[in-house]
């Protein structure tokens, strides 16, 4: 099973996860040792390639496919990298770490095997939106869960193992380090200027704006780690995506729509990944922080540099992808 490891200089965790190297793919060629997917497990039909769903939406919400059985269908992943672990004891010493205790759940976006975000209907992106928003709730109430990772990976360069529209859910025993010192950072400039960074930073640049309604922000973050990064966030100050209120998800699954569609056409489709970044749970409240989904195009590859420092070079100033996305017409 699963295991979480951890690094005491660093701080970082690593889930050595055995069970996730046999998991099929669309994408095999001659590069990958998996194996190749015999049929898509997430099209209508083969519902009984996957474990039995924990949450369906539909058929009341059709949107474009009125004969699917379903529109958003969410099942425990079958590959998973965290399981149902019980005994979930932090052992010390000079090799510290933890089973691996969590959920993984796959939340099938919709029954239509060539249809990402980009193409889908209003209903179609809220029924997403909700589901996001269901999922890391229920995800949360776990008494084990302390951080909740939900995440999307498109196309065979950002790692997805299956074209079919999908995202991903892990909760985790513990908080990663990336969001821990997000959370760090965030109590500090709030304790010292009054004001929640990522208010401020919507406020203060117009320049890095690419999209925006009445509820939600998409911005091009001052420190883009690669270029044409992009940050979506509520208006609202909230540290919670799963207090989302009642038009928030539509509202967020259209801006994300509308963000995706800007990325793809001036970048030529390229392949992204994006996750949620959400206050934990089960520990000390976090009001200063504030949910945010981050976007990051897979253009190009971490190399010796980025993994030497630990940090980024960008070729292209957020200012200047800003401007550009900002000029697609959508
Ligand atoms: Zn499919
Ligand atoms: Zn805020
Ligand atoms: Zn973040």
């Amino acid at each position: 099973m699963s295991e979480l490891r951890h690094d005491p200089i660093s701080q970082r965790w690593v889930i050595i996860a055995p069970a996730r190297a046999s998991r099929p793919t669309d994408f095999g060629g001659t590069s990958s040792s998996r194996p190749r997917a015999p049929r898509c497990p997430f099209c209508p039909g083969n519902e009984d390639d996957t474990p039995p769903p924990v949450a369906v939406t539909g058929p009341e919400m059709q949107g474009e496919s009125p004969h699917a059985p379903w529109l958003v269908r969410v099942v425990p992943n079958k590959y998973p990298a965290v399981g149902p672990e019980i005994s979930a004891r932090f052992s010390a010493g000079p090799r510290p770490a933890l089973p691996a205790q969590g959920i993984h759940e796959v939340i099938v976006e919709t029954p239509l095997h060539d249809r990402p975000l980009t193409m889908m209907s209003d209903p179609e992106v809220t029924a997403v939106a909700m589901a996001y928003r269901s999922r890391v709730a229920d995800a949360a109430s776990a008494p084990f869960a302390r951080s909740v990772m939900l995440f999307k990976n498109h196309g065979a360069d950002a790692g997805a193992s299956l074209a079919h529209p999908h995202a991903q859910l892990i909760s985790l025993p513990i908080v990663p380090e990336l969001l821990a010192t997000e959370l760090r950072g965030t109590a500090a400039y709030h304790a010292a200027n009054g004001v929640c960074p990522y208010c401020a930073a919507a406020a203060a640049s117009p320049d890095l704006l690419v999209a925006e309604n009445e509820l939600f922000l998409a911005y091009c973050p001052w420190v883009s780690r690669v270029p044409y990064e992009v940050w979506l966030q509520p208006r609202r100050h909230d540290p919670d995506f799963a207090a989302m209120t009642e038009h928030e998800p539509a509202a967020l699954g259209r801006l994300l729509r509308d963000v995706l569609i800007r990325i793809g056409s001036a970048l030529q489709t390229p392949a992204y990944n994006y996750f949620l970044h959400t206050a934990p749970v089960h520990g000390q409240a976090h009001p200063t922080y504030h949910w945010h989904l981050e976007i990051l195009p897979r253009l190009c590859r971490f190399a010796g540099f980025e993994w030497g420092s630990g940090f980024s070079m960008n070729h292209v100033p957020p200012e200047l992808a800003a401007e550009r996305l900002r000029a697609v017409s959508t």
